[in-house]
């Protein structure tokens, strides 16, 4: 439900990037008309048991076709019971999160398709969902728990920007609250939208997952390189790992209003990995 409502929250397409989506779905066996009726952004939600082809793209005698990561362009791929999926599968989202595009490689053909597309994947804290750090009634055996949790690689969860755990909660959310927090979010969205279009625009033509950090705008001061050496020798954070979490901080920095990265910015964007927290196995 949440990542439906996730597709309310974004800026509206742009005529290029709708041009764009138009010619993917002409080279898939995709209807075009629901895409040209609305012109919203995509939202995919395959189900785990599909093919790394499916999802990554791929075919034989070399007819290659998009597949759900290139039908989500500029839109959101919804992954459900996330380490459910195939490996292959899981392994294949490298590429596309780095740079937002694949290369795909098939006998009598290859080509490079375009999959700049927004990750919303969901688990289980354990194979039987019954993990809860307060209330834990969880039947699996440490084995099968840490299998599971092997199922995603360090690279794959480097790629992830913002982890968080949904809580059960009983509380009952007016409507016309989520409303109107909804409409604020939406046009903070937009608004952070725009000073990162032109931010990006102006250092590189790469989808803006893959933009130029040698951008001055990310650039932190002494306090901020401080913070990130705590994170590289205490907690051995990659190199990616690093990086990721500067690019969350200057988004929480834009939507704050603030134009350098601030320490409270780079730590807010740390805390949002509650997986490296949160390790019940
Ligand atoms: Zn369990």
């Amino acid at each position: 439900m949440l990542s439906t409502s996730a597709l309310e929250l974004l800026p509206p397409l742009s005529k290029n990037d709708f041009v764009d989506l138009l010619k993917i779905y002409s080279a898939s066996s995709m209807e075009i008309e629901p895409l040209i009726q609305t012109q919203s952004r995509p939202f995919r939600a395959p189900h785990h048991s599909i093919s790394s082809n499916a999802l990554i793209g791929g075919g034989s005698l070399g007819r290659v076709g998009p597949g759900e990561i290139s039908l989500a362009h500029k839109g959101l791929l919804f992954l459900d019971e996330f380490p459910e999926f195939r490996r292959d599968a899981i392994e294949g989202l490298r590429e596309p999160l780095q740079s937002g595009r694949v290369h795909l490689t098939r006998v009598g053909g290859n080509c490079i398709l375009p999959a700049d597309f927004t990750l919303i994947a969901a688990m289980n804290p354990c194979p039987c969902g019954m993990y809860t750090p307060l209330n834990n009634r969880c039947r699996c055996t440490p084995d099968r728990k840490a299998q599971y949790q092997r199922k995603l690689s360090s690279p794959i969860l480097d790629r992830i920007s913002v982890m968080v755990q949904m809580n059960v909660t009983s509380s009952v959310i007016e409507n016309e609250y989520v409303e109107q927090s909804a409409q604020k979010i939406k046009e903070s969205i937009l608004i952070c939208s725009e000073i990162q279009g032109k931010r990006f625009r102006s250092v590189s033509a790469l989808p803006e997952s893959a933009a130029d950090m040698s951008h001055p705008d990310f650039s932190l001061d002494e306090k901020g390189s401080e913070i990130v050496k705590i994170w590289q020798s205490k907690f051995k954070a990659s190199f990616r790992r690093v990086n990721q979490t500067i690019r969350v901080s200057r988004t929480i920095a834009d939507l704050n209003g603030h134009k350098k990265i601030g320490s409270n910015d780079l730590v807010e964007a740390w805390g949002l990995r509650c997986f490296d927290f949160y390790q019940p196995f």
